[in-house]
């Protein structure tokens, strides 16, 4: 029950020319339809690169990944850009609304990009979603007036209106404060559980990692330790 499966997994910059890069050495990792793990590693180990591979961004130089099983390095790019907005939800450091939208409206966005235009099930959806986040009362509002956690909470529900087999999230706390920090990652705990949604969340943050099911650390471009949280 993968979700996702990288096999030897490679990623050259500047392949061919005299700069050329090695930045991933061969990366073997699972990621289980359940899990909620963090990718933590020192800056330049290659997390931004791993992630955009996983992401469906950029394609590997060699080796493969499968997402739900689908090989995915020989994908076109239309094939990449719709499996991933299929079964992909991603949440970043800073958020990226769209500051002309409202909130219901910036939820509703990866469905309209998809499908065009949303239908009543999708409005409530994307409403039900925004609830969850604790943001009911603030549908109708452009995100200038709202916090900068708040702000987050609706690029949470905004990343899960697709229902994504996996949610990528990179550095999702590191522009908040604590406490807005806590309540951002409880959100991913919940929808981890409720809507069997995978989650791996990129992370400088140890305390972060650790409270996480599963650290996956990278170093150089290695895995050089893939380890459960959980007491048994
Ligand atoms: P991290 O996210 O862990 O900081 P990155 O994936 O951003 O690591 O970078 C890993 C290495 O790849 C670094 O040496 C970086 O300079 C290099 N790199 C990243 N992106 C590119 C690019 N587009 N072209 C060339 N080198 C890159
Ligand atoms: P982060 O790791 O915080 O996500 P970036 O991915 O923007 O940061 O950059 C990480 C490293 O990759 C930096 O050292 C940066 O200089 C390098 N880098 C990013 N893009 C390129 C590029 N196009 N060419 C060369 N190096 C790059």
């Amino acid at each position: 029950n993968l979700v996702l499966r990288l096999a030897g997994l490679r990623k050259s910059y500047n392949v061919g020319k005299p700069n050329e890069l090695e930045v991933l050495h061969g990366i073997d990792m699972q990621i289980g339809a359940h899990d909620f793990a963090a990718l933590v590693g020192p800056s330049g180990s290659g997390k931004s690169t791993l992630l955009n591979m996983i992401g469906l961004l950029d394609a590997p130089t060699a080796g493969e990944l499968y997402l739900l099983g689908r090989p995915t390095a020989r994908m076109s790019d239309a094939e990449r850009t719709a499996l991933r907005g299929a079964q992909l939800g991603f949440v970043f450091q800073f958020h990226h609304l769209i500051q002309a939208f409202t909130s219901i409206e910036n939820v509703l966005m990866p469905l309209m990009l998809t499908q065009g235009k949303p239908s009543s099930e999708d409005r409530e959806h994307a409403m039900d979603l925004l609830a969850e986040v604790g943001l009911h009362d603030y549908a109708n509002v452009r995100p200038s007036e709202l916090s900068g956690g708040q702000q987050q909470r609706v690029a949470i529900a905004r990343a899960l209106v697709t229902r994504p087999a996996l949610l990528l999230a990179d550095e999702p706390t590191g522009n908040l404060d604590t406490k807005a920090a806590a309540k951002v990652f409880d959100l991913f705990r919940r929808f981890n559980k409720a809507y069997n949604c995978a989650v791996l969340i990129v992370t400088h943050d140890q305390r972060l990692s650790a409270a996480c099911d599963r650290s996956i650390n990278l170093v150089d471009g290695r895995i050089v330790s893939d380890e459960s949280n959980l007491r048994s």
